[in-house]
């Protein structure tokens, strides 16, 4: 017997406010309705992208249509008027195990914060970072986000389940995750900064991220990378080595750069070469690189990875907290590299939201430059979006275009009917949490609440885990 195929089922985003970013140039994707078309990425705020009534139609996970959309029975229908519709949030930089300590070391910078911490996440379990990571994947959701990269680079023992522990989180929060598969291999010994006694050996690293690789990495939900700490903590041959093998995985490379002076007068006495150089001559230097911070750039470093299109996660709040500097991010972008915002890890950033990081992002860039139209509030959702998507190497995400995948926030804008501009009111208002959260066309966040977690619950468990390890000894 003949039987004809169901359709499948439609979901219909109804009357929103939509705010769409322009494209990046880096990111060609295939779509049937080329809007704005992006001349001049380097325009700021004078290219506003589109903001304006438009439903939005979802099939298998993907958008199908943008505008006006016409009902049909069973359309799953969620009423989005009086809201903003964005792509969702792409958080490019975290450390989700950080959950565990919140609130320490507040006063210190990043090497007498590491120093201070370091020895009590030595002593973390596979479970305590899945508690961990429960928590700040479900507050991120909360904050608009549905894509999260993940950098962890401590495997206390070896054991790399614990990478399996933090993407069992992720399935439970229905977001997807960039796992950054960490590693340090320089302790104190032999001129690192951390302690020998969280550091690995390099042969044991690079079997472990060829062994994650193949475990966990579907680039679906779940994509791996490889990640050695940061210059001042792994040894040169675990960098070269990294680069080589994510190119034999064909997956991507993440590391922290040029984050403080410190960092800088390390790896002038280390290397006798300033940070980016380090990294070119290591092989990283690459459209399939993106680091984390790029602060203390000079002319030519930001040059330089604009030209090879090396993407930089900035993270306003982290580097505000740790009294590090400010990312060059106008300057970053005109030389034509991919930029996305991070919370960076809750040790540095105890909100843990990505939502407020827009508002940052737009302060910090206007009192770097000292100027109001350097960044407008256009320029804070492409980096929280498609910026964010091209620094992970994913050109179907943070558009809200025919054929992306339908990764969607809705933000409830109720409480600022006096603001005209929904997009300002998004990134210059207050802080807020989406009303509704879709991952691939899936709810994640329904009427404020998870859907698949109990938020109460895993924090009260983060809490109690969290005291424990203080305790441990
Ligand atoms: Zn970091």
């Amino acid at each position: 017997m003949n039987q004809a195929s169901p359709t499948p089922p439609r979901t219909v985003l109804r009357g929103g406010w939509i705010a769409a970013p322009r494209q990046p140039a880096r990111t060609p994707l295939v779509r049937s309705e080329q809007r704005s078309p992006s001349p001049d990425r380097n325009l700021g705020h004078e290219l506003p992208p589109v903001v304006r009534e438009a439903d939005i139609a979802v099939v298998d996970g993907r958008i199908v249509a943008v505008g006006a959309v016409g009902g049909i029975a069973d359309d799953d229908v969620i009423d989005c008027r009086g809201c903003l519709v964005t792509a969702g949030l792409v958080n490019t930089h975290h450390h989700l195990y950080q959950w565990l300590t919140r609130g320490r070391a507040v006063d210190e910078g990043l090497f007498g914060w590491l120093q201070t911490l370091y020895p009590v996440w030595a002593r973390m379990r596979p479970e305590d970072v899945h508690a961990a990571a429960l928590v700040g994947l479900a507050e991120l959701a909360r904050s608009g986000t549905t894509t999260v990269a993940d950098h962890h680079y401590l495997v206390p023992g070896g054991d790399d389940s614990v990478f399996d522990a933090i993407a069992l989180a992720a399935g439970r929060v229905g977001v997807r995750l960039h796992l950054s598969r960490g590693s340090m291999d320089l302790g104190e010994r032999h001129g690192g900064l951390p302690p020998d006694s969280v550091v690995e050996e390099t042969d044991d690293i690079l079997r472990s991220c060829e062994e994650v690789v193949s475990r966990l990495h579907d680039a679906e939900r779940v994509w791996v990378n490889l990640a050695p700490c940061s210059p001042f903590s792994v040894s040169r041959e675990l960098l070269r080595e990294s680069a080589a093998l994510a190119a034999r995985l064909g997956v991507r490379l993440h590391t922290h750069l040029a984050e403080t002076l410190d960092e800088e007068r390390a790896a002038l006495a280390q290397y006798a070469m300033r940070p980016v150089a380090v990294l070119e001559d290591l092989g990283w230097i690459a459209p399939t690189t993106w680091i984390a911070h790029g602060i203390h750039l000079d002319t030519a470093e930001i040059t330089r990875l604009g030209e090879a299109g090396t993407g930089v996660a900035h993270c306003p709040s982290s580097n505000g907290r740790l009294g590090s500097g400010i990312c060059p991010v106008p300057a970053l972008r005109k030389a034509g590299a991919p930029v996305g915002l991070g919370v960076d890890g809750a040790a540095s950033n105890e909100v843990g939201a990505l939502q407020p990081e827009l508002r940052q992002a737009l302060v910090l860039a206007r009192l770097a430059t000292g100027n109001p139209g350097a960044f407008g509030p256009p320029d804070a959702l492409e980096l929280a979006t498609s910026g964010g998507a091209a620094c992970l190497g994913m050109p179907d995400v943070g558009l809200l275009v025919e054929g992306a995948r339908a990764d969607l926030a809705v933000w409830d804008l109720s409480d600022a009917p006096d603001m005209d501009d929904p997009l300002a009111a998004l990134v210059l208002g207050p802080g807020r949490t989406v009303r509704t959260l879709l991952v691939a066309g899936q709810r994640v966040v329904d009427s404020g609440a998870l859907v698949r977690v109990d938020l109460p619950a895993a924090r009260q468990e983060l809490a109690t885990r969290a005291r424990q390890l203080w305790a441990r000894r």
